[in-house]
């Protein structure tokens, strides 16, 4: 290219050399020249872009590179054809730096993100493990409770029928029955004077044995018995009316197939008394099973603590009925052990609390003085408790029943009665007397030893035992 410049150059002037060159000629020359210069230049720019041309097949001819594996993390892609580092400016290396390090935290933010969720998942399965724990063993627990609940049914326990056997057999009302059923048309003195006899040596008490010879008397004389039948019907009547009569003094609503009165207090609680032997731990495990088939939680409360042995079996009864019971150390304060169940049964909401007492002491204090103390020691845990006070009395104590009953009752002011062992005595006529003479209802009967022994009193029920089915 400079070769032909200068050929052009040179040739102008060796041309016109002869001749004075015309000045257009020099105009010509140099607007080649320019075009040259300028085509040149255009040369040399169009030929620039060319060279990258010829590197290497751009990016887009590589193979597809394969997504970087989602772990391990910290395997950070290397930048793509990264040039070394001597071949990059301040800034750039800067840029880079900068963003290798942005790629590592973000794979740190990753990994505590997948950590987390593995985290959450394991928590996720323990939980439904305990759920499905949880559903086995409430299962289990509902399945006992029913197969708990067949047995008590099937173990239907003695009818009180069966329970007052002997005493309808063999006791007064056997008696009785010799009386009325020697076919006698007419009723003279003289068998009102061996009515007296029988009801008097029998086991219900002088009192009421008299008021019941003193209106069969009054009937006699005004003619109104005919026979021998009728001055039955009317004692068996007069009977069931002294047994009704101590029933309504307690106007409150008793809990069916219990029968004994119930409210919701958290808890309603119940102090159970009387002498040693007379049934009152037997009776308070029969109750605990019976209000805990009901659906009520219950609360048991061991008070005497005079023998260990009575803790004792409380305790084995507690654990029968699946109950939780309150104890003390033998010897120790019955009131302290009393005042923990009312108070545990008032913290944990129990529906029912029942404490047991002693029925006779060793210690200095005399008996009454003590369950005084304990009931007024309850009524400290819950504002006015305990809500029932039941007499255990034992039915084959007969007349000693009786004054056991005034005892207690005088002392505490009984609310309710349990007569226990009516199964056990021709004694059963003591129902009758305790009824007429403090006006006390009678609450229970136990007829046996088995938990559906201990039933509800009901006097409809008792003079139907009494005087037997088939003539009532
Ligand atoms: P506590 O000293 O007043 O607590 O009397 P217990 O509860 O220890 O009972 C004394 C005994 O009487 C035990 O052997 C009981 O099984 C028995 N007993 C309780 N109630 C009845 C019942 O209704 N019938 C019969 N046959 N025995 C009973
Ligand atoms: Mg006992």
């Amino acid at each position: 290219m400079p070769t032909l410049l200068l050929v052009l150059l040179s040739a102008g002037p060796l041309a016109q050399a002869p001749a004075e060159p015309p000045t257009w000629w020099i105009w010509a020359g140099l607007a080649v020249l320019l075009a040259v210069v300028i085509a040149l230049i255009f040369l040399l720019k169009g030929k620039a872009p060319e060279k990258p041309a010829k590197a290497p097949p751009p990016a887009e001819v590589a193979p597809p590179r394969e997504a970087p594996p989602p772990s391990p993390p910290e395997a950070i892609p290397p930048p793509e054809a990264a040039p070394p580092e001597e071949e990059l400016t301040a800034e750039e290396l800067e840029a880079r730096k900068k963003a290798e390090y942005q790629a590592r935290k973000e794979a740190r933010r990753l990994e505590r993100e997948r950590r987390r969720l593995e985290r959450e998942e394991a928590e996720r399965a323990r939980l439904a493990e305990l759920e499905e724990q949880r559903r086995r063993e409430e299962e289990e627990r509902r399945r006992q409770e029913e197969e708990r609940r067949r047995r008590i049914e099937a173990e239907a326990g003695k009818t009180l029928m069966e329970g007052l056997g002997k005493t309808r057999e063999g006791g007064f009302m056997a008696r009785l029955a010799g009386l009325f059923g020697r076919g006698r048309a007419e009723i003279g003195p003289e068998v009102v004077a061996e009515l007296e006899e029988i009801l008097f040596t029998a086991d219900i008490g002088v009192r009421t044995a008299m008021r019941l010879v003193e209106r069969a008397q009054e009937r006699v004389r005004e003619a109104r018995i005919a026979d021998g039948a009728a001055l039955r019907e009317a004692i068996r009547a007069d009977i069931e009316e002294i047994l009704e009569k101590a029933q309504a003094k307690d106007p409150r609503r008793t809990l069916p197939g219990i029968g004994l009165p119930f409210e919701e207090k958290r808890p309603w609680v119940i102090m159970v008394v009387g002498v040693n032997g007379a049934g009152k731990t037997t009776t308070i495990g029969k109750l605990a099973a019976k209000f805990r088939l009901d659906g009520k939680r219950v609360l048991l409360g061991a008070a005497d603590t005079f023998r260990a042995a009575a803790t004792e079996q409380l305790e084995v009864w507690a654990e029968r009925a699946e109950v939780p019971v309150v104890t003390g150390p033998e010897g120790s304060d019955p009131g302290a052990v009393a005042f923990d169940a009312v108070s545990r049964g008032v913290r944990e909401e129990f529906d029912v609390v029942i404490v047991d007492t002693a029925g006779r002491l060793h210690t200095k204090s005399p008996l009454m003085e003590e369950l005084k103390k304990v009931r007024r020691v309850m009524g400290k845990a819950r504002e006015g408790a305990p809500d029932e006070i039941l007499l255990v009395l034992d039915a084959t104590m007969g007349q000693n029943a009786i004054q056991q009953a005034r005892q207690f009752h005088e002392a505490l002011g009984v609310t309710g009665i349990a007569l226990t062992k009516l199964d056990g005595t021709a004694k059963g006529g003591v129902v009758i007397g305790i009824a007429d003479e403090f006006q006390i209802p009678v609450r229970l009967v136990g007829v046996g030893e088995s938990l559906a022994d201990l039933r509800p009193f009901d006097p409809r029920e008792y003079v139907t035992a009494l005087f037997g089915r088939e003539e009532s």
